[in-house]
Formats: structure tokens, sequence, C-alpha cells
């Protein structure tokens, strides 16, 4: 995918009280309108294309692209929409068997899906943020009776390498400041088993670190589907490493998330490749080029109890960054990592914010109704002691950099040379 998409002049048809407009991404235009209702705030976008091979493909990677923070931040409008916010996909199919099913397997599991037949591939989806539906699973976790009394979340993860062969300043999972880490495939296992009795998860994702630094990966997937912990698993990558993957670890797959970085781009014949590999064994392949991170962590500690509490209420991470490290249970990746970043980066953390976080952030794996203490800690309505130290899923746009050893060894959060030139 090109970054080369420019918005285009407003769309009289969709000019309305909040206004339309339409982006070119990489020839595929998409008509998007923004709204704000009571229910909440919406996006909806559409786009249509001639039957091809790739067609359905082309419209899926267009609305994703068009929806994101990046695309969205020249309308004046500072957050993005993620696929995970989809409300409704309405879809009009040359070939609807086949169509439908690829279509199916790359919504979250919440989406409604709406299909007709036509002449020419169109997909109408809208966005919603979905914290604010009151009718939002994620107003209220519960046991689902349909899911024999367990939690239902939108997705676990697992760190099965903790290090990683980048060093990405503003890494959400702290690894250019990690030493070397793994989970064994049976320790894997033995988390997702423990999990899968209170949890029932859309997606288990597999992530790091670098996944494909660990010896045994494809072991890995191997002990995650025999847990039953989710349907899906979802690697994430860094890509690199990628063309030294064998058949029998995309035959375990099915989710593979390539993040084409900026500052370390994964070669184009390994992401071709990847692309004949995914469609030869029935792999969901999404390849997110990623030239700009969110700033994660607060250099400085944020004093003012209220918007430590906004900044909480409007996190989407804590839905969909669930994780297991250290024998706890995590709502968000930077409360598990939140001691580490205190031990090597933060200057300015008062005395007891370490502790605050290590002893109450996360839920004991040995809590004697693990359950119980599960729904509570997922349900509570004040913030994390991490939640000081983090801008949320929606901090600042850095520019993607790599730090230097250096800067690692120094505990810097961006390498000296950007630093100061940043805002
Ligand atoms: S690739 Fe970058 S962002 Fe991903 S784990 Fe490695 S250092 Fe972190
Ligand atoms: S620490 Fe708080 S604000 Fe940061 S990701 Fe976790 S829940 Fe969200």
């Amino acid at each position: 995918m090109t970054d080369d998409a420019r918005v285009m002049e407003a769309d009289p048809h969709l000019s309305g009280e909040e206004g339309g407009w339409i982006d070119l991404v990489d020839g595929v235009e998409v008509s998007l309108r923004h709204d704000v209702r009571a229910g909440g705030e919406q996006l909806e976008a559409e786009a249509a294309l001639p039957e091809a091979p790739a067609s359905l493909e082309r419209l899926v990677v267009a609305l994703r692209t068009a929806s994101s923070r990046e695309r969205l931040a020249p309308r004046g409008l500072p957050i993005g929409f993620r696929w995970e916010d989809l409300l409704q996909v309405e879809a009009t199919l040359t070939d609807a068997r086949p169509q439908a099913a690829w279509l199916k397997r790359r919504l979250p599991a919440e989406t409604s899906l709406r299909l007709r037949a036509g002449s020419r591939l169109e997909l109408r989806v809208t966005f919603v943020r979905r914290g604010c539906l009151p009718t939002s699973q994620r107003a209220r976790y519960e046991r689902s009776a349909e899911h024999g009394g367990r939690i239902r979340v939108e997705a676990f993860e697992l760190h099965v390498v903790e290090h990683c062969n980048l060093r990405c300043a503003h890494c959400c999972n702290m690894s250019p400041y990690l030493g070397r880490r793994l989970l064994s495939p049976e320790e894997v296992e033995r988390q997702c088993r423990l999990m899968a009795q209170h949890l029932a998860v859309d997606v288990f994702k597999i992530m790091g670190g670098e996944p494909l630094l660990h010896p045994r990966i494809t072991e890995v997937l191997r002990a995650v589907r025999r847990s039953g912990i989710s349907r899906a698993v979802r690697l994430f990558t860094n890509g690199l490493r990628l063309d030294r993957m064998d058949e029998d670890f995309w035959r375990e797959l099915d989710h593979l998330t390539i993040s084409d970085y900026a500052s370390a781009p994964v070669p184009p014949s390994t992401l071709q490749a990847a692309a004949d590999l995914a469609r030869r064994f029935d792999v969901v392949l999404n390849v997110k080029p990623v030239a700009t991170f969110s700033e994660v962590m607060r250099p400085e500690r944020e004093a003012d109890d209220r918007r430590v509490q906004a900044t909480y209420d409007a996190c989407w991470l804590r839905h969909r960054c669930m994780v297991v490290r250290d024998g706890r249970f995590f709502k968000c990746t930077r409360a598990a990592y939140a001691p580490d970043f205190h031990h090597r980066l933060l200057a300015d953390a008062h005395a007891g914010d370490a502790a605050r976080a290590l002893e109450g952030d996360g839920v004991p794996l040995s809590s004697p109704d693990l359950g119980a203490a599960l729904l509570a800690y997922l349900n509570r309505s004040e913030p994390l002691a991490s939640c000081r130290f983090c801008y949320g899923g929606d901090g600042p746009l850095v520019p993607h950099v790599q730090l230097g050893a250096a800067d690692v060894r120094a505990g810097r959060l961006l390498p000296v040379s950007i630093a100061g030139e940043l805002p």
C-alpha cells in the first residue's frame, strides 16, 4: 500500500451536518461521513470496485486505511477508528458464497453483516466508538450463558518472547529495554488452559517482543490450539524473520499481522512470499504499514486525578490488550510492564508508585476465586496506578524511529537525536 492517498474535494452528496468527504486510497475512492449521535461517535465509509481477483481485499484495505488516525487527523478528527470498532457491514457481492466466507473471517465477532448480490463489489461499513454505547459488551463485562458462564472478551494475548530484533521508540511492551525471555510451549499451554476456564476469547494474540525469535514458535502455536482458548489465533510480527518460517508454521496460523515499519521495512520479496503462503494455507494476512507511533508512556507523572480518570475512561486498550505476565492477569500490557518501566525509565515516580502498580494493577492467578476476581477487575471504574504514567490508546503521534543502543542504556524514550525537535 502506498501512502500517497489524498483527501479530495468534499462530496456534495455526502455533505451534511457533520460533512462528508472522499479519500483516495491506492486508486480506490472511499466516501466517508462522520457523525456524533446519542449512541456514540460514528464513521460511515463506502467503496466499490468492479469484480477482479483482488478487489475485495483492496476494498477492505482502503476502508481500513481511510478510517485510520493518520487519515482522519487532517479532517480535524484526532482519534481514528479501528477495525474492531466495526458495528455493521453491508456488502454487495458478485460471487456470494466464497466472498461472504472470506469477509466473515476478517470481521470482529460482534459486527453484523448484511449481504446482497450485485454486478460489482461494494462495501458500506459503519464504525462506532463502542465504549460509548450502553449496549456494548464493553459497557460491562458479564458471565455469558452462551459461553458456559465464562466472561466473553474481545482479545487475550501472551508475549511468548519479550525481547526483539528491533528497538522501536515507544514500543508498547518495553522490548528494547528488556532482556532475553521466552515462554515455553508447555507454559503457554498451561496459562491458556487456566484462562480458558474463565474467559471466552474472540481472538487469541501471540505477541512479543518478536515472536518469530522463539526457537519453538510452531510448537507454541500448537499449544495454544490444544488449549481451546479461542478459535482464532493471530500472530503479530515485524516480518523480518518471516522468510525463515517453514510450512508447518503457516499450517498452524489463522491470522498473521505484519507491522511493516517505516524505520525497518520488510523486504518486498518477503511480503510477496507471505501473500502467496497466506493464500496457500488460508491464513488471513494483514500487512500494516507503520510510519508513526502513538506515544505510550508519559515521561512525567500525571498528578491530576481527573485527567487520570479521563484517560482511563477513554482507553480502548484495556478491552483489547489483556495479558498474563509474571503470574498476574492485567487488563492492558502497559500495566503488565509498569514495574520494568519504573525500574528502567522513570525518574519522576513518587515513592510507592512502582509498588502500587505491581500490587494493585493486576489479578494474581492464585486468587482463591479467580473468575470472580477477574470479573470485578474488568468492571472496575477506578484507574490503575499505571494510568498515571500512560497516555492511553491515543497518545501524541510521533514518527516511528529506532532507538540506538546508547538510548536504551540511558533509558531514553526517544533517540536523543530527535527528542529535542518534537513538541
Ligand atoms: S518490533 Fe518494535 S514495537 Fe514491535 S516488539 Fe519489537 S521493538 Fe517493540
Ligand atoms: S495503564 Fe491505564 S490508560 Fe494505560 S493502557 Fe492501561 S488502562 Fe489504559
